[in-house]
């Protein structure tokens, strides 16, 4: 494996994309596979026994992932999100956390469904992980079940969480996906129960990702109508973000028990400020989540490319950037073809 011997020479080149955006996070979806069949990201109709995911031998290495971020951190990368499909279904995940871990500098996490968190929080704490964040989209049992599809309980996420604090994964964030007619009542109940917990609660706006999750804008409840409906039974306000190019609108309960944040990417585009780039699980980076095109480095690593090739073609597809997608969404423009949130990682 070759790796940079000059990184500073590399970072004199870490240039902004054309609305003067740098280069700060990266996603890295470690499978396309997952054992839920979230009815707003991988539907059992598309994602049925026939879904073609992609091969072991299809799938970057670790040692490849390793090399890419060890080159995208010379582009200004601070903070990797590890992420699928579901990425601890990835065998021997926690190999991968502790390459990624052994750089002090990098901010590190991973979300998950939590499925199997409970198996492996240790392992992955050992490996140098220090924060995880675990969707939940409701404390009622019934509710989540058909969520997620696959008939999974509640009280196993929930097991999962807990696991994770006690062995210092924490503070946990727990992400919830909001559709209207589906979950939306279980909101105030979500506040409630993660209250107090010193776990943080984020409320994601129901998304137009891919073309297959039926999106339409009827179902999303804007973060300004959870906002109220948080307020009217445990009063929050506003505080500050905790960086530029925060994704999640951070909120604190008046009697100080706790924060709670609002991801508003359908009603309050954050593209201004934003500094995301994502490798899918077959190595192509795609620049937004509502992109269409990628651009392929795993030839490039597989053909024997060196690191500052693959440096200048990363430079350029990001100095070439324009995306503002939230800030154009129509109901036209969700119809486009996208690539998946299970492919390209959440
Ligand atoms: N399987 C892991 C999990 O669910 O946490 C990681 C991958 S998942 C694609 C990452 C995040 O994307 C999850 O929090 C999930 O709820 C969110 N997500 C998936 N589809 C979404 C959609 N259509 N709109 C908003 N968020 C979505
Ligand atoms: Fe799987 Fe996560 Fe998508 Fe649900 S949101 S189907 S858990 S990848
Ligand atoms: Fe970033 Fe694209 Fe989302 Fe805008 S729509 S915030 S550019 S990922």
């Amino acid at each position: 494996m070759v790796f940079p011997t000059d990184i500073s020479a590399m970072q004199a080149a870490t240039p902004a994309d054309t609305r003067g955006r740098q280069l700060r996070d990266l996603r890295i979806s470690v499978t396309d596979r997952c054992n839920f069949r979230c009815t707003y990201c991988m539907p059992k109709e598309i994602y049925g026994r026939d879904f073609q995911f992609l091969e072991r031998s299809q799938l970057l290495s670790f040692d490849e992932i390793h090399r890419l971020v060890t080159i995208f951190k010379s582009h200004g990368i601070e903070k990797v999100r590890i992420t699928g499909g579901e990425p601890l279904v990835r065998r021997q995940l926690e190999r991968l956390i502790a390459m990624l871990a052994s750089d002090p500098d990098l901010d590190l996490t991973l979300t998950t469904n939590a499925s199997l968190l409970r198996q492996k929080a240790q392992l992955l704490k050992d490996a140098g992980l220090r924060r995880v964040t675990v969707s939940l989209d409701s404390m009622n049992d019934e509710v989540f079940r058909a969520m997620n599809d696959v008939d999974f309980p509640v009280s196993k996420v929930l097991d999962g969480i807990e696991a994770a604090d006690k062995v210092g994964l924490n503070p946990v964030k727990i992400n919830m996906v909001v559709k209207r007619g589906v979950n939306d009542d279980s909101v105030v109940e979500m506040a409630r129960y993660f209250k107090g917990s010193g776990h943080i609660l984020r409320f994601i706006e129901f998304m137009d990702v891919g073309n297959t999750n039926g999106w339409k804008m009827e179902n999303v409840v804007s973060s300004r109508d959870l906002v109220e409906r948080i307020n009217t039974v445990f009063p929050i306000e506003p505080i500050k973000p905790n960086y530029v190019g925060e994704v999640a609108e951070r909120w604190r309960y008046v009697d100080g028990s706790g924060e709670v944040g609002f991801i508003s990417s359908v009603t309050q585009a954050f593209c201004r400020d934003c500094t995301r780039t994502r490798l899918s699980a077959e190595g192509s980076i795609y620049t937004c989540l509502f992109a269409t095109e990628g651009t392929d480095l795993r030839s490039l690593l597989r053909s024997g490319a060196s690191d500052e090739k693959i440096s200048d073609v990363i430079g350029n597809i990001w100095r070439a950037r324009t995306d503002n997608y939230s800030e154009t969404r129509t109901a036209e423009t969700a119809k486009l073809r996208k690539v998946e949130m299970s492919y390209i990682g959440g």
